[in-house]
C-alpha cells in the first residue's frame, strides 16, 4: 500500500437523503472507505464536507469540523446502515440541542413584563 493510494470514493449514485452536518450545518456526503476496494471489505461513511481550518485550529491534522472525518462508530458495511447511522446520530444531536436551549431560554419565556 502506498501513502497515495486512494482509501476513501464518494457514492455519486442516488442514496437516500442524509440530514445536514449536526454540528457545523453544511451538507454532508456518502463515501466507501477501503484499503482494498478490488478485494474489499469495503465500508461506507457519511462525512461532513466541511475540512476547511478555521480559527483557533492551527495543525495539519483535525482540521474543520469535528465530523469531517467521524469516529469508528460511522463506518458501516451498508449504505443504508451508514445513512440511518447518521440521520439517528444528527436528529438526535439536534433534538438534545434544542430542548437545552428551549431549557436555557425559559428565564426570559417566564420573565414577567417590564413596566
Ligand atoms: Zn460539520
Amino acid at each position: 500500500m502506498t501513502l497515495s493510494q486512494e482509501l476513501y470514493k464518494q457514492v455519486t449514485e442516488d442514496h437516500p437523503y442524509l440530514e445536514p452536518c449536526p454540528v457545523c450545518g453544511v451538507a454532508a456526503e456518502l463515501w466507501q472507505y477501503s484499503k482494498d476496494f478490488k478485494d474489499g471489505p469495503i465500508q461506507k461513511v457519511v462525512m461532513c464536507t466541511n475540512g476547511e481550518r478555521f480559527d483557533p485550529q492551527d495543525c495539519v491534522q483535525g482540521e474543520g469540523c469535528l465530523l469531517y472525518m467521524p469516529p469508528d462508530s460511522f463506518y458501516r458495511g451498508r449504505i443504508i446502515e451508514a445513512v440511518k447511522y447518521w440521520n439517528a446520530y444528527a436528529k438526535a444531536i439536534k433534538a438534545q440541542r434544542h430542548k437545552r436551549n428551549w431549557e436555557r431560554c425559559k428565564p426570559m419565556r417566564t420573565q414577567e413584563p417590564k413596566p
